[in-house]
């Protein structure tokens, strides 16, 4: 039994086996050949090292022929681990004696053998550990074949496990069939991360590297409330995480009956909850988990996953179908934020050169480039909000000129419905993502333009700290408890409060307990958070007063370390709370 630790970034409990997603997708299927197949497995075991060989021998020649001799060696060394009989060998024995099918022995004994490799200190042998690595694909592609299966094509339940999963990747995953799953990169408000709690699939991410250890069809328990990964669990763990499955399960159940009802504080403030969505059809949660409307609707999830480009009709009946949901309740609808890590396939082109994503052509700025894409969406938007309570957003706004950019595309084409008789609302709510440090900044000037706020903290956190959101390498250094971070939000509270505009915090802070009465005691009356949080926020909320929290935020801004901020606000929850902390 081995225990990894990750980031826990969508809650849960699941029991299941491994669904291993390698760098080219291929699931190894269960392990076990019935006797009489031996022979004919071990036949087709040879069959494919001998397709694998002559592979390697047709690159060799073609390198030769392009590079010349030396570039070609590396296949030297490939060749020989093909023709090992001592690794042949002990594939063999297995599916002679364990009756175990060729993918999977093939996949154990090189796996075992690279990983020898590693540790033997010598860093010659550690790189070719990697070979080891490429020649387990180049076998695996052979014996699989046309089997080779895909994560559309489950079938059975499973836990995927997975280097890295796209947003969009994750947005595919169907929840009948992916029980659970973990990957290797990532960070706690990434995009997949999001898309977890989405889903409510529990996941962990960052966990480093563990799919060396695994070949697929292995027990895993996957543990998102506390971040661990267990594989080949024994008997009393797995009996362990039944009864905490179970407890899950009935307290998570037990909360969503607290999601429907005002969310009102101990001393009369009434708070709006909203949920934020990725797809129209997550309106539907929003209901059932109690939303008070959407505040924050990612609409470049339409785009993820497809080559096609999206037609104004696309986008206006993607609304309605959200308008059919909540047609009385403000729908918050930000504008494309593609770009960093998501990419729709049909605008890969823009992103060739390899520059930085995070700080690139990201978000609004995409729009304003290609304004005949941000016309088109802007168009089925204001369509849209004939039939329903629509506010709209900008992404990534980093200067005054840049909103005003946008608001100046926005009324060329209220001005294009006009001419065209087309029938629209021109006088919905402009507002902006504070989520760039210099909005933040300068929020009392925006302030005076916008007609609101929506404070994304995800962006803000790693623009202001210079951390990558998604990179597990710097996520200590990613903390939405900072000093520096709560000086920006609160800074984008009290301008919004000033200026008499609506301000909300849509960023994932705001769907983390602790955190709540710490915003609210900031002045903070309306939130919105990943649907299967509001219950519990909802009932957070039910529990204090805003004096206490005002109280709290007081002792907050004293503090200097963020260590002692977080350990500050999570003492504060437990003594508010106790019972709405997950196991
Ligand atoms: C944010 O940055 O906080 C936010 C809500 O936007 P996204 O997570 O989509 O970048
Ligand atoms: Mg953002």
């Amino acid at each position: 039994m081995q225990i990894k630790t990750g980031i826990a970034v969508s809650p849960g409990v699941a029991i299941g086996r491994a669904f291993v997603l390698g760098a080219e997708d291929f699931r190894i299927p269960d392990g076990s050949v019935s006797v009489d197949a031996v022979e004919s497995e071990v036949t087709r075991f040879k069959t494919a090292l001998r397709n694998v060989d002559e592979e390697i021998k047709a690159n060799e020649a073609l390198t030769t022929q392009h590079l010349g001799k030396e570039y070609a060696a590396i296949f030297k060394a490939h060749r020989q681990f093909v023709n090992d009989p001592k690794l042949i060998e002990q594939i063999e024995t297995l599916i002679r004696e364990q009756h175990q099918s060729p993918e999977f022995a093939a996949s154990q004994v090189l796996r075992k053998f690279a990983k020898e490799l590693q540790h033997l200190g010598d860093k010659y042998l550690a790189e070719r550990a990697a070979d080891i690595f490429d020649l387990e694909r180049s076998l695996l592609r052979h014996l699989l074949g046309e089997k080779r299966e895909e994560l559309s094509h489950l079938t059975v339940p499973v836990i995927v496990l997975a280097h890295n999963l796209t947003p969009s990747e994750t947005a595919g995953l169907n929840p009948k069939y992916v029980q659970a799953f973990a990957t290797e990169v990532g960070g706690s408000t990434s995009h997949t991360a999001i898309l977890a709690g989405a889903l409510e699939i529990p996941a962990i991410v960052g966990v480093g590297e563990f799919l060396t250890d695994i070949s697929g069809g292995e027990m895993i328990i996957i543990d998102g409330n506390n971040g661990r990964l267990i594989i080949g669990p024994d008997q009393a763990t797995q009996e362990q995480y039944q009864v905490a499955q179970e407890r899950f399960r009935s307290k998570h159940q037990a909360l969503q009956k607290l999601g429907s009802g005002q969310a009102i504080t101990t001393d009369g403030t009434e708070i709006t909850v909203c949920g934020n969505i990725e797809f129209p059809e997550e309106a539907t949660s929003c209901t059932k988990h109690g939303a008070d409307g959407i505040g924050l609707y990612r609409t470049e999830f339409l785009y993820l996953g497809s080559m096609r480009e999206r037609t104004e009709d696309d986008h206006y009946q993607a609304y309605l179908k959200v308008l059919k949901t909540f047609p009385e309740a403000t729908v918050t609808i930000r504008t494309l934020d593609v770009g960093a890590d998501k990419i729709p396939g049909g605008m890969m082109h823009l992103y060739k050169d390899g520059s930085n994503p995070e700080l690139g052509l990201r978000s609004i700025r995409v729009s304003l480039a290609c304004t005949d894409l941000f016309k088109t969406q802007l168009r089925a938007i204001l369509r849209a909000a004939v039939h329903g309570n629509i506010r709209v957003m900008f992404p990534l706004v980093s200067s005054i000129a840049e909103f005003r950019q946008a608001k100046m595309v926005y009324r060329d084409v209220c001005e294009d419905l006009e001419d065209q008789k087309i029938e629209h609302n021109p006088d919905i709510q402009v507002g902006m993502m504070v989520e760039v440090p210099s909005a933040a900044i300068m929020a009392e000037e925006f302030a005076r333009e916008v007609d609101f706020f929506s404070i994304g903290t995800n962006d803000l956190i790693q623009y202001t700290l210079a951390a990558d959101r998604s990179d597990p390498l710097v996520s200590k250094y990613y903390n939405a408890s900072d000093p520096s971070v709560l000086y920006l939000v609160r800074r984008v509270l009290f301008a919004a409060r000033d200026a008499d505009i609506p301000v909300s915090v849509c960023g994932q802070m705001s769907s983390e307990p602790m955190f709540v009465p710490l915003l609210l005691g900031m002045g903070l009356r309306e939130l919105s958070v990943t649907p299967q949080a509001i219950p519990v926020i909802k009932e957070l909320i039910r529990s204090v007063s805003i004096r206490d929290c005002e109280e709290l935020a007081t002792k907050a801004y004293d503090l200097d370390l963020a260590r002692d901020i977080e350990n500050f606000l999570r003492g504060e929850l437990i003594r508010f709370s106790p019972e709405l902390i997950n196991e």
